[in-house]
């Protein structure tokens, strides 16, 4: 069994569409894979309609989480949520909101952009998306790419939009321990994607994941393709230490990064024990 647990679509910021994306699944020879779109589900149902024979879709997301356990200075955690029931009212509000924050912060980087002379538009690059999606820095690193800046959207993270580069721009996220809850109470389960990222930015400490797994995280993220191998190793001990599941996943977002689907993958026991634990939505069988 080939399990990716970690996918992005062009509901948030992948290149492949709900449709496509459970077709190149299959044809990557993956049995499961799960849809973990930034802040929203608005991909579940165009996904499960067009699930090939054989393939197991995971209904998910990856919620935009802070944590200040550390630090009063937050750091960004991103919550891999499956299984939950999407029409949850706290969940459905809270992500509502940070998709309109999203986009105010998208605007507001892409109009900082315009004002220091570069050929960005802010209504062009938030025009082109969906109504109340989830805007990305990726959208942002795409009209970089066109306006012929860059040549590569990594190259557009590395100039412009990396923490900590010039037109970076914070967001308000929910607090982790909140995002727990509230998929907890959906029925859902909770991993914690990528947690040791460093390239990313700051991290939080072994300490904080052992409080979020007393607050009820169901598991990490161990392989990860930003996660080298000592860190992987880290985390194992980690994760055995706290009773924690361990999983493993591409973080594929079609052409918007080089990470193939499947090139991480989880084992059948993890994934199984995350399947038990929920019970707020189903998995869909093709
Ligand atoms: P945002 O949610 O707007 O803060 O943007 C974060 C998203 O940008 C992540 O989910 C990744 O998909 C993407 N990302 C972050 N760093 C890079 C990078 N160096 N190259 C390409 N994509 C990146
Ligand atoms: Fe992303
Ligand atoms: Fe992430
Ligand atoms: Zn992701």
């Amino acid at each position: 069994m080939r399990i990716d647990l970690h996918t992005h679509s062009t509901v948030s910021d992948g290149t492949d569409t709900p449709a496509g994306l459970v077709l190149a699944a299959a044809d990557a020879g993956l049995d499961v894979v799960a849809l973990t779109d930034h802040d929203t589900t608005a991909g579940w149902a165009a996904a499960t309609a067009a699930l090939p024979p054989g393939l197991t879709l995971v209904p998910g997301a990856e919620l935009s989480c802070a944590s200040t356990l550390d630090s009063p200075r937050p750091v960004s955690v991103h919550l891999l949520a499956y299984l939950f029931d999407p029409a949850s009212p706290a969940l459905v509000a809270e992500q509502t909101r940070l998709r309109k924050e999203r986009r105010a912060r998208l605007r507001a980087m892409a109009e900082r952009m315009a004002a220091d002379g570069l050929p960005i538009d802010a209504d062009e690059v938030l025009g082109r998306l969906p109504a109340d999606s989830p805007a990305g820095r990726p959208h942002l690193a795409q009209a970089l790419v066109r306006a012929g800046l860059v040549s590569t959207v990594d190259d557009a993270f590395a100039q412009y939009l990396a923490n900590g580069r010039d037109y970076y721009l914070p967001r308000r996220d929910t607090p982790v321990e909140t995002a727990i809850e509230m998929i907890a109470d959906a029925g859902g389960v909770t991993v914690f994607a990528h947690p040791f990222a460093r390239s990313r930015g700051r991290i939080v400490s072994a300490e904080t994941i052992a409080a979020l797994a007393e607050r009820g995280l169901t598991g990490v993220e161990v392989d990860h393709p930003d996660h080298d191998e000592a860190t992987r190793a880290e985390l194992r001990g980690l994760a055995r230490e706290l009773g924690l599941v361990q999983t493993g996943s591409s973080d594929y977002h079609g052409t918007n990064k080089t990470i193939r689907l499947g090139a991480e993958t989880t084992d059948p026991e993890a994934f199984a024990a995350l399947v038990e634990k929920a019970s707020g939505y189903q998995v869909a069988l093709g």
